[in-house]
């Protein structure tokens, strides 16, 4: 745990930055933890970096000042007090990993197992459902508004796939519990960022869907998409998001592996598992990392050798 107050009491200046491509949780924590600063210190000078954000998320108080590589330059920017939200390795803060190696003062506060803690000050809870519920935790609740908790709420929604997956805790549950009690419409958060999709997004969903395979006696299913396949239906790897939890839904699969290129022969590989497969394990042995039943990786190669290497792994893990 640490003490937030204490952090930011001296500093003038605060970074604020989530992963690459950032999910619910990242864009909940970091806008989150932006309105909450701003709030208590009118005074600081808070900037939110993402890289791509999804527009789906400009509901959140602070989405339209959130300062992007193609709206400002980021060499413009010193820190005495950075924050590296939701990141499980320091490279995953992309173009914002500067701010890291040049602030005065660094923070790390994340859920991700395989983080090993890559700043001076670590807040990291491998047994919290997401960054969001952390930030929650160290905010002093006197100061928390609809907006803040509109930010958290997003976030914990979208890493606990609708309060269902395991990493749903009883503490997780009391969180939402007040933060819903703000008074927000929380449904139609559900509905307009976690299930809706666009038409093209459905498209490529139902195209992975059609064309996986299953291997590994049933028990694994993997499909991949080809740059061709994503440029003709003009999608981008945020439209990727929910098709890998798509294909863990089919009965008697334990563990869903979707590859999407990213680059000519440079494939993102996203994992889903039950129980039985550790997939941040197999995520971490190819670089990558994450949680025991979602983790991903980024691999060089083609879609029959990086099946033939991963596919290995996840049957030691069933059989092991
Ligand atoms: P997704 O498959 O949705 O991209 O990611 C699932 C989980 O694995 C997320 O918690 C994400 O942060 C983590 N993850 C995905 N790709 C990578 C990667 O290349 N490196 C690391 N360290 N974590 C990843
Ligand atoms: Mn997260």
């Amino acid at each position: 745990m640490i003490n937030l107050e204490a952090l930011v009491q001296n500093a003038v200046t605060i970074g604020i930055s989530g992963h690459t491509n950032p999910d619910g949780d990242s864009v909940g924590a970091c806008l989150g933890l932006s309105n909450y600063l701003k709030k208590k210190y009118p005074d600081k000078r808070v900037t939110v970096f993402m890289e791509n954000p999804g527009e789906k998320f400009a509901y959140l108080q602070g989405y339209d000042s959130i300062t992007t590589p193609d709206k400002e330059l980021y060499t413009e920017f010193e820190f005495d007090i950075f924050f590296a939200l939701d990141s499980g390795d320091a490279m995953r803060l992309g173009s914002a990993h500067k701010f890291l190696v040049d602030a005065r003062e660094t923070v790390c506060i994340d859920h991700h197992i395989s983080n090993t803690g890559f700043a001076r000050h670590i807040f990291i809870d491998p047994g919290a459902s997401s960054t969001s519920e952390l930030i929650y935790e160290i905010m002093s609740h006197d100061f928390i508004d609809e907006e803040i908790a509109k930010c958290l709420y997003t976030g914990i929604i979208h890493d606990t796939g609708v309060l269902r997956y395991s990493n749903t805790s009883p503490k997780t549950l009391r969180t939402v519990a007040e933060l819903i009690s703000y008074g927000f419409d929380f449904s139609r958060i559900i509905e307009d960022t976690f299930y809706k999709k666009t038409y093209v997004q459905n498209q490529i969903l139902g195209r992975a869907v059609l064309e996986s395979i299953l291997i590994l006696d049933g028990r694994c299913i993997f499909s991949a998409v080809d740059h061709r396949t994503m440029d003709f239906y003009g999608v981008t790897p945020e439209d990727m998001d929910g098709i890998v939890t798509q294909l863990k839904c089919t009965a008697g699969v334990e563990c869903a592996i979707l590859m999407y290129e990213r680059e000519p022969m440079v494939y993102k590989v996203s994992m889903r598992s039950d129980e039985k497969v550790d997939v941040a394990k197999i995520a971490a042995w190819f670089g990558g990392g994450g949680h025991k039943r979602a983790a991903g990786f980024t691999m060089t190669g083609t879609v029959h050798d990086i099946i033939n290497n991963v596919s290995k792994y996840v049957e030691k893990e069933l059989d092991g």
